[in-house]
């Protein structure tokens, strides 16, 4: 086995599988969905099964051991480059900081608010571009440069349809990689908060705006991918869920690679993130790195909510079918179709032939209980999203249901910062929702801050006497007492 610090020499030898047809296609183009049935794809090593000729306690030990390389190139996601995209060079590999993002168990006081759950949040906010976008994002701009090499452009240009975080991503990346690969971004117009347009702004993309929601802008880069010669990078790109596969492989290494009787919730909007966790825990588990299984929870917003409806459903005569979205604050779930729900059927499918029955379900959530949900997280500590919050909601509604135990661990997706959406604990705050949330807020929940002094008084009193003013005003307010 390879010293941690080297570059792996192994190559595997990557396909792209159709989920609708079976075919497979060469990775040397640049496919996108499947040219015969439109269908998704999957990436697939074809020499996965040599992997197997390796024990799992050395494939632990590696990774394990790479923790420590000062190799930039194995820091990130590629730690575990053999299960993920294993025909990359390291000198394809873009690194900037994404993965090995912190697991956070709750205080007791939070703990005990739920009832003695156990819980922690994996904030993967922390990643550069505040979101877990950059995992998926860092494969696809390592593939991208091995290919134009491989094909010798000089030029590509790269196009994502976006929530908001997507695009913050791609264009992140984008301007680090720098010549050839050119950014344009394409957001529903006033669907995406001021942070997340101010950052593929800032990084220098092209940003063009579509009035409507993803769905539409999702279908207006479809158009492109379909006709012209661009690079998408959407969650339709299979290299993208390689990626994001990462967040399952850094989950088992935090709890020494023993997941089972645990629960991973994730929000689910195109459906490619908890695709890539579960796709990521079944190699775990294949190659005996992993010798139980967690059971994996999907969350949805009673506004956006297909997957959800679906898996209410009986087999085997469930039906999928889009729905139309309505506001939620969990907005960078907020979709009505999702791209990879073939891909969700497929490995919750496999999930539950490994792990049982009930070892995939999906949670519907009220708004209200998804901004509380982050109101309180970050009350105690965490630094959640508006969809981690949707997590902590979708944790206490399994709980209502009896799907799980105050003593499995829940382990909860931070998306995203929280800093990204701060826009919705504002509204919170200050009572000021649009109808079609139909969000309440509680006034336990509620903080604002409180004025100590007027202004006025700065044209009675001197500087020293203004402060000297405020201070006893705030010694008042908060019962001080003087130093004996
Ligand atoms: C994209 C995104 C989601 C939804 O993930 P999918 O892979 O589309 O299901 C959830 N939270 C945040 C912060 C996101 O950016
Ligand atoms: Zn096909």
């Amino acid at each position: 086995m390879a010293p941690p610090d080297q570059f792996p020499t192994r190559r595997g030898s990557m396909e792209y599988v159709c989920l609708g047809c079976g075919g497979r296609f060469d990775t040397t183009e640049l496919h996108y969905t499947c040219p015969e049935c439109s269908g998704v794809f999957l990436l697939e090593d074809t020499e996965f099964d040599a992997l197997r000729d390796t024990p799992g306690k050395a494939w632990r030990e590696l990774f394990d051991a790479r923790a420590m390389t000062k190799n930039p190139a194995l820091r990130g996601i590629f730690r575990f480059y053999e299960l993920m995209a294993p025909v990359m060079e390291e000198r394809d590999i873009v690194y900037l900081g994404e993965g090995q993002t912190p697991i956070i168990e709750s205080s007791p006081a939070l703990s005990a608010k739920l009832g003695g759950q156990r819980l922690a949040f994996k904030n993967d906010g922390q990643n550069p571009s505040a979101s877990f976008k950059d995992r998926g994002m860092a494969c696809a701009f390592s593939f991208l440069g091995h290919l134009m090499r491989a094909r010798k452009m000089d030029e590509l240009l790269a196009v994502c349809a976006s929530t908001g975080d997507t695009s913050a991503a791609a264009a992140l990346y984008a301007a680090y990689v720098g010549s050839g690969i050119t950014s344009v971004v394409i957001l529903p117009e006033g669907k995406v908060t001021p942070q997340q347009l101010a950052q593929p702004l800032g990084s220098g993309a092209t940003v063009l705006e579509v009035p409507g929601v993803f769905d539409d802008c999702m279908k207006v880069v479809e158009h492109l991918a379909d006709n012209y010669d661009v690079a998408l990078l959407n969650s339709k790109n299979a290299w993208r869920i390689l990626g994001q596969e990462s967040y399952a492989f850094e989950t088992a290494q935090w709890f020494d690679w023993d997941l089972s009787g645990k629960c991973i919730f994730v929000p689910i909007g195109n459906a490619g993130n908890i695709t890539a966790i579960m796709s990521g825990l079944l190699k775990m588990y294949e190659l005996g790195i992993l010798t139980g299984l967690p059971r994996v929870f999907g969350v949805q917003s009673h506004h956006a909510d297909p997957v959800y409806r679906y898996y209410r459903q009986e087999p085997p005569e469930r039906i999928y079918q889009p729905v139309n979205v309505s506001a939620s604050v969990a907005q960078a779930a907020m979709i009505g179709d999702p791209v990879s729900f073939p891909r969700v059927a497929h490995f919750a499918d496999k999930l539950e032939k490994a792990a049982g029955p009930g070892a995939f379900q999906v949670v519907q959530v009220e708004e209200q209980a998804i901004i509380e949900g982050m109101l309180l997280a970050n009350r105690h500590g965490h630094i959640s999203c508006t969809q981690g919050g949707e997590c902590l909601a979708g944790l206490l509604a399994a709980r209502e249901q009896g799907l799980i135990d105050p003593d499995e661990l829940a382990v909860l997706d931070a998306t995203a910062h929280m800093l990204k959406f701060i826009g919705f604990q504002e509204m919170y705050f200050n009572d000021s929702f649009p109808p079609e949330y139909g969000i309440q807020p509680k006034a336990e929940l509620v903080n604002r801050p409180e004025p100590v002094i007027d202004a006025a008084e700065l044209q009675r009193l001197d500087r020293a006497a203004y402060a000297r003013q405020a201070a006893e005003n705030v010694v008042a307010k908060l019962g001080l007492k003087a130093k004996g």
